[in-house]
């Protein structure tokens, strides 16, 4: 069990060191391993707003009092979801089916009615979570574009060059688009600004059906995004043996690929097994089903009365 006692002081240093954070961005089209860009977009955004690092290391501090003070919702959190559809070709113009597919996806995952929920080993089984968080699909907003590739300087969600975000404060915005440089999606952590609010997937894998293809096709890549944008870390923290702010998980060494033999041990302090098959780390889809207890008290601090995401709550 990891100690989760961060100061302030120090999770600002956290962030700071999370500059020299690199993740596998293969520079062709077919997605060869995961990338999730959303610590590197992170780290650009404390770059060029220094005030960011001090908004989330308030956001630290309010989520471990709402931890140790019990006081959290359990169940009664409803996300209405607006999806931003950018397409340039007709398969980019992704079918409401495929929509309501991931929207299903989310749902599944986030009240474990998923159907390898089952899977998961009895080393874990005490720790897997029903999150008890539900998704409402609002709206979609559809629009052409010449842009054949789109990257993670959030162009995507620019009124000029995309489409601009829908009531961010009370409304989880999904932009579906043809995302570049390996990049399979990325998320804005609670604290980052209203305009740029939300999580963007690349089309290929958006949902499970309609165009998704490969190893990313039964939409966990939105699960482990929208995991981020309601405040979760990489399982690994991001670092060699580093830590993810969550007590009941496993240290991993590092990023987990493709779907890893059971048991996997970790040469990190005490040789855990990994918990591979956790949403927040990098396997393939069919290798991941399950959050822990710990992440969901992480998830569920943020929609409290005062929480970054209260706009959602209860
Ligand atoms: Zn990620």
């Amino acid at each position: 069990m990891k100690k989760i006692l961060l100061s302030a002081a120090a999770l600002v240093m956290l962030f700071s060191c999370q500059n020299d954070t690199t993740e596998t961005a293969p520079e062709t089209s077919a997605v060869a391993k995961r990338g999730c860009a959303s610590q590197e977009v992170l780290a650009a955004q404390m770059k060029a707003d220094p005030t960011l690092a001090l908004r989330m290391s308030k956001i630290e501090s309010f989520t471990e009092k709402a931890m140790l003070s019990g006081r959290l919702v359990n169940g009664n959190v409803e996300i209405p979801v607006v999806v931003n559809v950018l397409y340039r070709t007709a398969a980019e113009n992704i079918s409401l089916a495929q929509i309501q597919s991931q929207i299903d996806v989310l749902n599944e995952d986030f009240n474990a009615t998923n159907s390898d929920f089952s899977a998961t080993p009895a080393l874990f089984s005490g720790v897997a979570a029903n999150v008890g968080i539900t998704f409402v699909l609002q709206n979609v907003v559809r629009k052409s574009t010449r842009t054949t590739s789109f990257s993670t300087n959030d162009a995507m969600k620019s009124a000029s060059k995309g489409i601009a975000p829908t009531t961010p404060t009370t409304v989880l915005n999904m932009w579906s688009c043809n995302l570049g440089g390996g990049i399979l999606g990325y998320a804005q952590f609670p604290g980052g600004s209203a305009a740029t609010d939300g999580v963007v997937m690349d089309n290929n894998a958006f949902g499970r059906t309609g165009t998704v293809s490969g190893v990313y096709n039964l939409g966990r890549t939105a699960t482990h995004e929208v995991g981020h944008w309601m405040n979760l870390r990489h399982i690994w923290g991001d670092a060699n043996c580093g830590s993810d702010l969550v007590s009941d998980t496993p240290t991993h060494d590092t990023a987990n690929y493709s779907v890893p033999a059971y048991p996997h041990y970790s040469t990190c302090t005490g040789t855990p097994v990994e918990m591979t098959m956790n949403y927040m780390d990098y396997t393939d889809d069919r290798g991941m089903y399950m959050f822990t207890n710990g992440q969901k008290s992480r998830m569920a601090a943020i929609f409290v009365s005062g929480g970054a995401r209260a706009g959602f709550g209860i």
